[in-house]
């Protein structure tokens, strides 16, 4: 018999009521009481839903009320320093991931290459101390209701520390760490927990190899110190670093992907290195939406079999990367949608593959997940005859000096030109109109005149604040990438596809099933509007073709590249229409370019080459006159610089408030020679920064960047801030840059 594991499940809900149910707290309009009633209701209902799918063993404690890493560093009270007077409790914690009146918030980091983001665990002086077991109050309460399938799920302490900042020596961080850990686990042992998964994800990475010796000292200490405890050693997103190592830590079980890790992995069983070991065997990918072959599957099984003693099935990683359930998707059509797997539907997958084992003749679901397959696979969709590569430009005309002097003569434009990188706050009405449009309470036209309407009073509130680049602000948008899946062939997008980004924040990836085509204008006339209220330069704005990938949903028939390049073809027959269109200066995001850098160092220049080919596919068919932007958000750069020079994109803004001093570093070691911004001021809290700070933040750069390459932005879009925060921030931002002009004789 083979028993079905989950790793984690999508807190969000099926209609994101976990979002709302926190945002109505922070808006105030329920108590915290309601608030821990109505998640304990959430929390349950999800235990209730993976037994019904028939899942043997059911995480627990990857729920929580903003981020998983963030209810560890709290419960361990690595808390920052700036919070110390502050009292412990609930809004301390959300403090912590928001911010408050009084102090900014913690830095946020990716979630390894996923679009999660957890908050930067920041060590202070203080030694950690447990407050209290948070993982213990949960399994009782899932005890109660599932029993011996509840399975305790932890991050470990190595991934833990080696994913915090402010440490000063990582062996003593973890090691001050170990006898929390012991609590912890002695305690869940205590109340009856079996196995213990147990997030080691740093040891798929490169820098695993850094912590070998930390996890033989760890494990061994467990091992010892709660000899009842049934650890799993959990993995996902690669295969383990060092298989050989790591396969002999005294644990229980062994956690490992044999979807993004397939290969590292089964080397690393065909060697031998886990014969006598009990492996959970991640085999449904928990980081796509498509069904899966179960025909592979049970290959792969099988062939798991042979190398272990004893096998486990579980999803690849966590469901926290993927949408709830397909039931809800009746508007797309039947060929796609059979072949759709998300949360419920993986774990389906997985209880047919368990049930299957047994079994001599194909189960009749087991045939028909085979035939959904096999039905998406031969859609016509997928055999599309696309535009010829050799035909279209990879490099602009004129070198970046030559063109950029032209460009700047024709913009007239100040030193240290101020703009946004594009969204303005998405206001309740805003939403409110959009609602009543798609419910059709609204005409077509009646909702183009709102979002003009909106359009033309942000245009006017940028003059008036005198920001020298204008946008249009992004009303007619969603999310940047679901709009542009809404408008090109080959996307589809869901009625409630949403998975978690950060705290409630959740987006909805489009999903990319077919071959991608550019068959309608896609934002030509918001952009034109906005051009024709204003003699300032107005920027178009596109998301390029990285991103768009890297945050929908892919397909994976085809490779990656071409999926790229397909992509970067629509998005250039967009700047041409709107560079005939008198647009001058037009802004292609990369947001998600470095997220999307695969994890490790050997697969990173392959993904960074055709990065650069697809950017440049898009951006080099214009005239030099036109400026190209792009945008890029979060940290980490030093690694990629020299793929970001060969963007050769005119201007770029980068966000980095949140983190100065690494990117500067970047920037300082590998001199950067095209515009750039560097974001000035935080827009992830409704915090305004006081003009010091932002006179600071456009100086400090200065010492490494010239002058006339600096432009000087917010860090981010502003879709989710509001009006008055907003204004009030970009008054400082602009009277900063009126401050540090001066001195520099303007
Ligand atoms: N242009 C987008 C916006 O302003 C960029 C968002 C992003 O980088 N995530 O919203
Ligand atoms: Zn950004």
């Amino acid at each position: 018999m083979v028993i079905v594991s989950n790793l984690g499940y999508p807190r969000l809900g099926e209609n994101r009521e976990w979002k709302k149910l926190i945002e109505s707290y922070w808006n105030g309009d329920i108590s915290q009481e309601d608030l821990l009633v109505q998640a304990k209701a959430l929390r349950k209902a999800f235990l209730i839903k993976q037994e019904e799918l028939g899942v043997d063993l059911i995480p627990v404690g990857d729920f929580s009320l903003y981020d998983h890493i963030l209810d560890l560093s709290f419960q361990f009270n690595i808390i920052p320093e700036r919070f110390a007077e502050e009292d412990y409790d609930l809004d301390l914690y959300f403090a912590l991931a928001r911010g408050n009146k009084d102090h900014v918030a913690s830095a946020m980091k990716k979630w390894f290459n996923t679009n999660y983001h957890y908050l930067l665990p920041e060590w202070t002086k203080e030694k950690p101390r447990l407050s209290h077991n948070r993982l213990l109050e949960l399994y009782l309460e899932a005890r109660d209701l599932i029993g011996d399938k509840a399975k305790p799920v932890i991050t470990g302490p190595i991934t833990y520390v080696a994913l915090s900042s402010g440490v000063r020596d990582h062996t003593a961080a973890i090691k001050s760490l170990l006898p929390l850990y012991k609590q912890i686990i002695q305690e869940l042992v205590d109340a009856g927990a079996s196995y213990i998964q147990v997030d080691e994800p740093i040891f798929v990475t490169d820098e695993g190899h850094d912590y070998l010796e930390a996890a033989k000292k760890v494990y061994a200490y467990f091992a010892k110190e709660v000899p009842g405890a049934k650890l799993i050693f959990q993995t996902y997103f690669e295969g383990l670093v060092d298989a050989k190592v790591l396969s002999n830590l005294p644990v229980a079980a062994f956690g490992l992907d044999f979807v993004h890790g397939l290969e590292d992995n089964v080397a690393a069983l065909e060697a031998g290195y886990f014969a006598d070991k009990v492996v959970f065997a991640g085999i449904v990918n928990g980081r796509n939406v498509w069904g899966t072959d179960l025909r592979d599957s049970q290959q792969l099984l099988a062939k798991i079999q042979e190398h272990v003693k004893e096998v486990v099935i579980q999803p690849s990683c966590s469901l926290l990367h993927v949408p709830v359930t397909t039931q809800n998707e009746t508007g797309l059509e039947p060929v796609l949608r059979e072949g759709l797997a998300f949360a419920d539907e993986k774990l389906q997958e997985l209880r047919i593959l368990a049930d299957q084992s047994g079994l001599v003749e194909p189960s009749p679901s087991f045939s028909q997940k085979v035939a959904a397959f096999e039905a998406l696979q031969a859609a016509d969709f997928r055999h599309v005859v696309l535009e010829d590569l050799n035909s279209v430009a990879k490099e602009r005309q004129l070198p970046f000096q030559d063109r950029y002097a032209l460009q700047q003569e024709k913009l007239n434009l100040p030193i240290l030109p101020t703009t946004t990188i594009g969204s303005f706050p998405q206001s309740a009405e805003v939403r409110r109109t959009r609602l009543a449009w798609k419910r059709q309470q609204i005409s077509d036209q009646e909702y183009e005149d709102f979002i003009k309407s909106e359009i033309a009073r942000w245009i006017k509130i940028q003059e008036d604040l005198d920001i020298d680049v204008l946008v249009h602000g992004e009303f007619e948008r969603v999310d940047m990438v679901e709009f542009f899946g809404q408008k090109l062939a080959g996307f589809a997008t869901t009625a409630s596809g949403w998975v978690q980004s950060y705290g409630s924040r959740a987006v909805k990836p489009p999903i990319i099933y077919g071959d991608v085509q550019h068959i309608q204008p896609l934002t030509v006339n918001e952009t034109v509007y906005a051009q024709s209220l204003t003699d300032r330069p107005v920027k178009g704005m596109l998301t390029g073709p990285i991103t768009i990938t890297n945050w929908s949903f892919e397909r994976t028939d085809i490779p990656r590249q071409d999926l790229f390049n397909q992509i970067a073809l629509a998005i250039k027959d967009e700047i041409k229409l709107l560079e005939d269109a008198g647009i001058p200066i037009i802004q292609v995001d990369e947001a998600a370019l470095r997220e999307g850098l695969p994890l490790r160092k050997a697969n990173q220049k392959a993904y960074l080459d055709d990065s650069v080919v697809a950017f440049r596919l898009a951006t080099s068919s214009v005239k030099d006159s036109t400026q190209i932007h792009t945008h890029m958000c979060y940290s980490n750069f030093a690694e990629i610089i020299d793929s970001i020079r060969d963007l050769d994109a005119d201007v770029i803004s980068i966000e980095t408030s949140r983190s100065q001093g690494d990117i500067i570093e970047a920037f300082e070691t590998a001199t950067y020679p095209l515009g750039i911004g560097l974001g000035v001021y935080d827009i992830h809290s409704p915090r305004v920064p006081t003009l010091d700070e932002v006179v600071a933040n456009i100086e400090r750069p200065l010492k490494q960047l010239s002058i006339e390459q600096f432009w000087v932005n917010p860090d981010c879009g502003l879709k989710t801030r509001r009006k008055p925060e907003t204004i009030a921030a970009l008054e400082i931002l602009v009277q900063a840059t009126k401050k540090v002009r001066k001195r520099f004789g303007n």
